[in-house]
């Protein structure tokens, strides 16, 4: 008896393949299997964030990042709220150390209103006191749309969610082969093989090489980057309101380090950015050779090293260096000090470059004959995913038809 064709399959069960699954089960799409690598559901960059649900901020108006940031943001607040998930739409500061700062903070003004956020104040020296006495700065954004989540909370439940409609989640069964045939998509796992009509990539940081499993030439690497977070201990953590972030480099996709009131009251300081020798290499001495060689042999990385090689010989500093990093946050937050902080979580984010190495500023989403391939999916998709998944979930429903 041959095995039963799901409609769609969906690789991965991070936050964007789990609301992918969901969106597509509400789509009316009957069967759908998740398929994840590790033992259990979002254990990679979903479960390993700063855990903030961005406003939309930062991103180029009219791309994927900007609109679907915004309503997916939106959409996320409703989904705590319908399904009891702690959050707090708490605002952030983004502060302006010295004047040089200041017009790239303008910039940042500029963005907020061609994004339609609401509420974006400008603050002088004594508005950041007021709002986070412990910060000292020259100018500053306050953005009240911002808030925090366990990103791992909200993937968890858009999991029981799809086990409710009976959409089928098998754990331990990570991808190893895809072939297509003309009626299926047999897709080999750890733990079985199973047949779909469509698929629908959401390897998080094995996405390039799902899609070559897949058959797939993408132009791109994934670059993993680790960021790691200290956390700072009582009484200092009592003087931090919320979330502090400095203004970012425009080059990078990366925020800066920032410190975050998380939503189960632990204040992070973080998260650097690191180059990984290990896609899930979590910490300093994990190596993979096969990772590291992926890196090193990718021509695109050569170029982005000769462009950016001060700004990675830094943070590999600071990462090697407590005190380093400490005076980066005392810029800041000029009272914290090394004994104030412990080490805590690291995360590795995946980023894909080109062959130019250019790092690719948007989300990426590579449609194929039955494939959906998610190819680019770094921050803010968590805050996004709801979005996300809603746009994959549309394509593969027409698709289906
Ligand atoms: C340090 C850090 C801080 C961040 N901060 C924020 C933030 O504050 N706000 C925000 O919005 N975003 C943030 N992000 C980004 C956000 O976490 C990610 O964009 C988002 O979680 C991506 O979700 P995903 O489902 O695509 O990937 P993942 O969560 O990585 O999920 C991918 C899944 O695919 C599985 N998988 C991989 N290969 C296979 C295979 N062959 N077969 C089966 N399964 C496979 C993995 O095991 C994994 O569970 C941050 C990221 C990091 C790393």
């Amino acid at each position: 008896m041959s095995s039963p064709v799901y409609d769609v399959a969906v690789i991965g069960g991070g936050i964007v393949g789990l609301a992918a699954a969901q969106s597509l089960s509400e789509n009316g799409v009957a069967s759908i299997v998740v398929l994840e690598a590790e033992d259990e559901l979002a254990q990679h960059q979903t479960g390993r964030n700063s855990g903030v649900i961005h406003s939309g901020l930062y991103y180029r108006p009219g791309s994927d990042k900007a609109r679907f940031c915004a309503s997916g943001r939106e959409a996320l607040y409703r989904f705590c709220e319908k399904h009891d998930i702690d959050y707090r739409r708490c605002g952030k500061l983004v502060v302006a150390i010295d004047d040089s700062e200041l017009p790239a903070l303008d910039r940042l003004a500029e963005r907020a209103h061609a994004n339609g956020l609401e509420g974006v104040e400008r603050l002088d020296a004594s508005g950041i006191r007021d709002k986070e006495p412990a910060a000292v700065g020259v100018g500053a954004l306050w953005v009240p749309e911002t808030g925090i989540v366990d990103f791992g909370r909200v993937a968890t439940k858009l999991a029981e969610l799809l086990r409710t409609r009976g959409g089928r989640i098998l754990t331990s069964a990570r991808v190893q082969k895809v072939a297509t045939d003309a009626d299926a998509i047999n897709i080999e796992t750890d733990s079985e093989t199973v047949r779909s009509r469509l698929l629908v990539n959401c390897a998080g940081l094995q996405a390039d090489r799902v899609a070559r499993i897949c058959g797939m030439s993408p132009k791109i690497r994934l670059i993993p980057f680790r960021g790691e977070y200290l956390e700072l201990e009582g009484s200092a953590a009592d003087r931090i309101n919320g979330l502090i972030y400095p203004v970012p480099d425009p080059r990078l996709p990366f925020l800066g380090i920032h410190l975050t009131r998380t939503i189960d009251d632990r204040v992070l300081a973080g998260p650097n950015a690191v180059l990984a020798w290990k896609r899930e290499g979590y910490r300093a001495s994990d190596f993979s050779v096969r990772d590291t060689a992926d890196t090193l042999l990718f021509p695109g990385f050569w170029k982005l090293a000769a462009g950016f090689w001060r700004t990675g010989a830094g943070e590999m500093y600071r990462s090697w260096n407590r005190a380093a990093f400490v005076n980066g946050l005392q810029r800041l937050v000029p009272g914290v000090t090394a004994d104030q902080l412990e080490p805590s979580r690291s995360g590795v984010r995946a980023q894909a470059i080109d062959s130019e190495g250019r790092l690719l500023d948007d989300f990426q989403i590579l449609r194929a004959d039955r494939m959906l391939h998610v190819l680019n999916a770094p921050s803010p998709a968590a805050t996004a995913a709801l979005a996300i998944g809603q746009h994959l979930a549309d394509m593969a429903s027409t698709a289906l038809r």
